[in-house]
């Protein structure tokens, strides 16, 4: 293997064709940015969007702004451009609510839907054994009201599957390794026992191709805060195909998704299309967050970003075997097939380490117990960020500077 050179790395950045996508984001100088997968960095012009939607459109134009400015079909307007990152058809996005509150719609929409085709009643819900746990919350309650029962299985064990069950929730990347799961192949292995497969991708959707359209997904959920960088809170999103929408029973209907919403009646009527699964009043200041940092992603396709996030995690690993060798572990799989655009190392210390790392201005994350979580958002990290990022960790862990106690001191968010 070559040595890992920041020489050479500055070099690739140069001849990269999507080394201009650096300058849509507003990043504070001396900081390697590597959490851009827990909270995605600020892109140009959402400070000025956010400064008009308060001072013009809420301060002045008050409550007319949710006609002229566009602020009611914001969630399916705003849908269809995130349907554009992540192979779905517009019209089969909708962005409203948190992952949490979208992932239960879905999990007792999809029961429902289920339940509705002909064919004995399926009783099993599969869910991620590794999932974020919110999921797993979501899920065993969804599974308590509906009287199913939940089974934990990985994506890829097929021994999981039989005619018993009526859902999958699976996420297309493991937030914590890494691991990249074939989302076709396991949404194939489901329809074959005539289950229904609900996909969180809120590690994968900016960062990789999904094709929700072209592998027949059922249900998607995805963030909007992490690779599409839609700031701390940007309301999440939900995909249903097409084909099924007519049949979408949402156990939390509100008046913003009746077919008649200022008819103020009492007997609920959903709307047709995907705009079923809104509930209350989104949040509008978030919602044109989101909208002005989509904009990161003009003329973007997700297939470059896809070559350059592997292209940064290869490096990634590269300089960990040169600088870390038998020091930490590489849990994310080196098959590139195999990996979303993180890379996570095992160390016992991982915590402290990664408390020192910050403060030599290179963010990463920790996730228990013992992970350094290293995300390589592909629209601003650069090679060179890749190459210094490894070096300081190589410092910091062989100088022992983790071992000074502040490290060790626990703060409420990791
Ligand atoms: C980030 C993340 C969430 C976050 O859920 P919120 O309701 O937005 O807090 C849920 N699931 C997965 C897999 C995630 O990665």
């Amino acid at each position: 293997m070559q040595p890992v050179m920041l020489a050479d790395a500055a070099q690739a950045d140069d001849l990269d064709p999507l080394r201009h996508l650096r300058e849509r984001f507003v990043l504070p100088d001396g900081v390697i940015y590597l959490d851009g997968n827990s909270l995605g960095a600020l892109p140009v012009g959402v400070a000025e969007a956010v400064d008009d939607a308060v001072r013009r459109q809420w301060g002045t134009d008050l409550v007319r702004s949710w006609t002229s400015a566009g602020w009611w079909e914001a969630p399916l307007r705003i849908g269809d451009r995130i349907a554009s990152l992540v192979g779905a058809h517009p019209g089969s996005v909708v962005v409203s609510d948190s992952t949490s509150v979208d992932l239960f719609k879905l999990v007792v929409a999809g029961v429902r839907l289920s339940r509705a085709r002909p064919g004995p009643r399926r009783t099993v819900i599969v869910v991620d054994d590794a999932t974020f746990p919110t999921d797993r919350y979501i899920v065993d309650e969804a599974a308590r009201l509906l009287g199913m029962q939940v089974r934990a299985a990985a994506p890829d064990d097929a021994s999981s599957l039989d005619d018993q069950v009526a859902l999958a929730v699976f996420c297309h990347v493991d937030f914590r390794t890494g691991v990249l799961y074939d989302l076709p192949a396991v949404t194939r292995a489901l329809h074959e026992v005539g289950a229904l497969a609900l996909w969180d991708v809120c590690h994968s959707a900016g960062a990789v191709p999904i094709g929700l359209a072209s592998a027949g997904v059922d249900l998607a959920v995805g963030c909007s805060y992490k690779y599409l960088n839609g700031g701390p809170g940007a309301p999440a999103w939900a995909y249903v195909a097409p084909a099924l929408q007519g049949g979408i029973d949402s156990p939390l209907p509100g008046w913003n998704s009746h077919r008649e919403p200022f008819g103020m009646q009492q007997v609920f009527a959903p709307v047709d299309g995907i705009g079923r699964l809104r509930t209350g009043t989104p949040p509008m200041l978030s919602m044109i967050a989101l909208e002005a940092a989509l904009a990161a992603f003009d003329g973007v396709r997700i297939e470059d970003v896809r070559r350059r996030s592997l292209e940064l995690t290869a490096l990634m690993i590269d300089a960990v075997d040169e600088y870390l060798a038998d020091v930490v572990e590489v849990v994310t799989p080196r098959d590139p097939a195999g990996r979303g655009s993180q890379v996570s190392l095992r160390h016992p210390e991982a915590y402290p380490i990664v408390q020192a790392l910050i403060e030599r201005g290179v963010v990463g994350d920790f996730r228990a117990p013992d992970i350094i979580r290293l995300g390589l958002a592909p629209l601003y990290v650069s090679r060179q960020d890749v190459v210094l990022a490894v070096q300081a960790l190589a410092t910091v862990i062989g100088s022992e500077e983790f071992r000074a106690p502040r490290f060790s001191a626990r703060a409420t968010v990791t």
